[in-house]
């Protein structure tokens, strides 16, 4: 005998699960994978070279024969650690574009238009440089900040538009950067145990994070979009993408290009000229319809004690 309310409950979910079930067994999960800040990010761990950790990602990429991956660059760092050049080389020799991160790693909320859009003009050259005849016009906004004011975010916007930039949204993050120094110092320090724990939190967040933004995705449009993964060029980055890869394979994600996964109507207000009522991100989104956002079930806050 199943209780009235529990037998609601369960033709509900059996429901639920006629309808969503055989979509998501035809429908891979779609990411595009990106990097940010090329072709330096955090501190490396002693022995390792900004080169090293480069192409140990476009090794990892290229294993799980992903398609071509936008690393996003802030030039500054070819004059603060000319060592890194090479890595920028490497990337272009794997098939891999590149693309604007300003050259300076500014934040749009803390500077005046003026300055963001001199910034990012003069991180063009290498780009133009390196990227002969591709398409290198898309900008990841650093600290995901475009315009503390609707008249900032509006005059950004007819800026990229003039000069044919699209914008490199995220719908998929999980702080894969702030791993990166506490595995710095653990190496210096050696400790291994600790290291391991790093290596635990940093795959749980990705499993956590990847359930949440469909989990969004979900209850906004039923099923998923693709998603646009943030990650980082950090030397803990590098030793995790083969196992991060193949974590979201197993989840049957299926690996596109950014240009592939911005074509899908999500993607609509990167391109526009002016700000838009469509939401850039799947927060936004949650917020524009007033649903509460879920709580999150991995968290960053820990990290800065590690190895002190
Ligand atoms: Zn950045």
């Amino acid at each position: 005998m199943i209780p009235t309310k529990l037998m609601g409950a369960l033709t509900g979910l059996m429901l639920s699960l006629a309808v969503s079930e055989p979509a998501a067994a035809r429908q891979p999960v779609e990411i595009a994978l990106t990097f940010d800040d090329l072709p330096a990010h955090a501190p490396l761990p002693p022995g390792e070279t900004r080169l090293g950790v480069a192409q140990a990602l476009i090794a990892a990429l290229k294993a799980a024969k992903t398609p071509p991956v936008y690393g996003f660059v802030n030039a500054v760092q070819l004059e603060k650690e000319p060592a890194s050049a090479p890595g920028l080389d490497a990337w272009r020799a794997a098939g891999f574009p590149l693309a604007n991160h300003t050259w300076s790693h500014v934040n749009l909320n803390q500077v005046t238009l003026a300055e963001f859009e001199a910034d990012l003009l003069r991180n063009e050259p290498v780009l133009q440089a390196k990227m002969k005849g591709q398409d290198w016009r898309w900008l990841r906004f650093p600290y995901l900040a475009e315009g503390d004011t609707p008249e900032k975010r509006d005059a950004i916007r007819a800026f990229l538009a003039e000069r044919r930039y699209r914008i490199a949204s995220v719908t998929m993050s999980f702080g894969d950067f702030a791993w990166n120094e506490p595995y710095a110092r653990c190496k210096a320090l050696g400790d291994e145990a600790a290291i391991r724990e790093l290596e635990d939190s940093y795959l749980k967040a990705a499993t956590d994070s990847f359930d949440y933004y469909r989990a969004l995705s979900a209850t906004l449009y039923g099923r998923d979009i693709p998603y646009v993964l943030l990650m980082h060029e950090g030397a803990f980055d590098a030793r995790m993408l083969p196992r991060l890869l193949d974590l979201y394979r197993q989840r049957g994600v299926k690996f596109v290009s950014l240009d592939q996964a911005e074509r899908h109507p999500f993607y609509r207000a990167d391109d526009k000229p002016a700000a838009v009522a469509a939401p850039v991100t799947l927060e936004s989104a949650m917020a524009a319809r007033g649903l509460p956002l879920p709580p999150q079930t991995w968290s960053l806050s820990t990290l800065a004690a590690v190895c002190r």
